[in-house]
């Protein structure tokens, strides 16, 4: 089994989901008291946002890259970063680094391929709906891809800083969430990207007729099953 090196921390409360759905994978996969090998570097999200919020990537490259050094340098095998947005800088992170990193993006688009979809909503941080890094890979891979108009961007974004980073779970925003996820399906969404780490904590399938693809555990299952290859 390959130890799994995770990025984690962006925020704290997504990371938990991907220790459980990477040793849950294990466990379905070997069964008995097998479990996963992880490695795991958290970061101060504080530390992280504010890098976010001025524009000072590179110094957030510079954080991600030293956390991804020291996770090879401890045995890790390969590199998971636990957040969509921060993949912005998965370039300068694998240029740390000689194992192989697991994009986020490249492993969604993927399982939308899979799945037959061609057009899908994506719904994360302003960062990931509105900057190429992120939606360029999934066009990359033949997808077309809906966004939000500009007011619920912010609002999906708010939810994400102020709420469900922070653990706080509220009716009202899963509502909101609700509504946008149904306008994309409205304007031709095959299938909606969660694609925001933390999104999986207000709405998951069943809480809508269209398809959701949770990116934390697309991303958590494909690591475990990696490790495993
Ligand atoms: N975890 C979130 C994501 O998947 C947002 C936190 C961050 O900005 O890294 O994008």
């Amino acid at each position: 089994m390959k130890t799994i090196g995770l990025i984690g921390g962006m925020s704290w409360e997504s990371t938990l989901t991907y220790y459980k759905i990477i040793n849950e994978t294990i466990s379905e996969k070997l069964g008995g008291l097998h479990s996963a090998k992880i490695l795991l570097y958290s970061v101060d999200f504080d530390e992280i946002e504010r890098c976010q919020s001025s524009g000072d990537w590179a110094k957030s490259a510079e954080i991600l890259g030293d956390a991804a050094k020291r996770l090879e340098g401890a045995g890790a095998d390969f590199i998971v970063i636990c957040t969509n947005t921060m993949h912005k800088i998965a370039p300068e992170v694998r240029d740390h680094i000689s194992v192989p990193l697991l994009h986020i993006a490249e492993v969604t688009a993927q399982v939308l391929r899979d799945h037959g979809i061609r057009t899908a909503g994506l719904l994360g941080t302003s960062y990931t709906m509105t900057e190429p890094f992120y939606v360029d890979v999934l066009k990359g891979e033949g997808l077309t891809v809906l966004v939000p108009d500009h007011d619920d961007i912010r609002l999906v974004n708010d939810i994400i800083f102020n709420e469900l980073c922070v653990g706080i779970i509220r009716e009202s925003s899963k509502e909101t969430l609700l509504r946008v996820i149904n306008d994309l399906r409205s304007r031709g969404a095959e299938g909606v990207i969660l694609g925001c780490t933390e999104l999986g904590m207000l709405a998951s399938d069943g809480d809508t007729e269209i398809l959701l693809f949770d990116t934390a555990l697309l991303h958590a299952r494909e690591a475990a099953l990696l490790s495993l290859r």
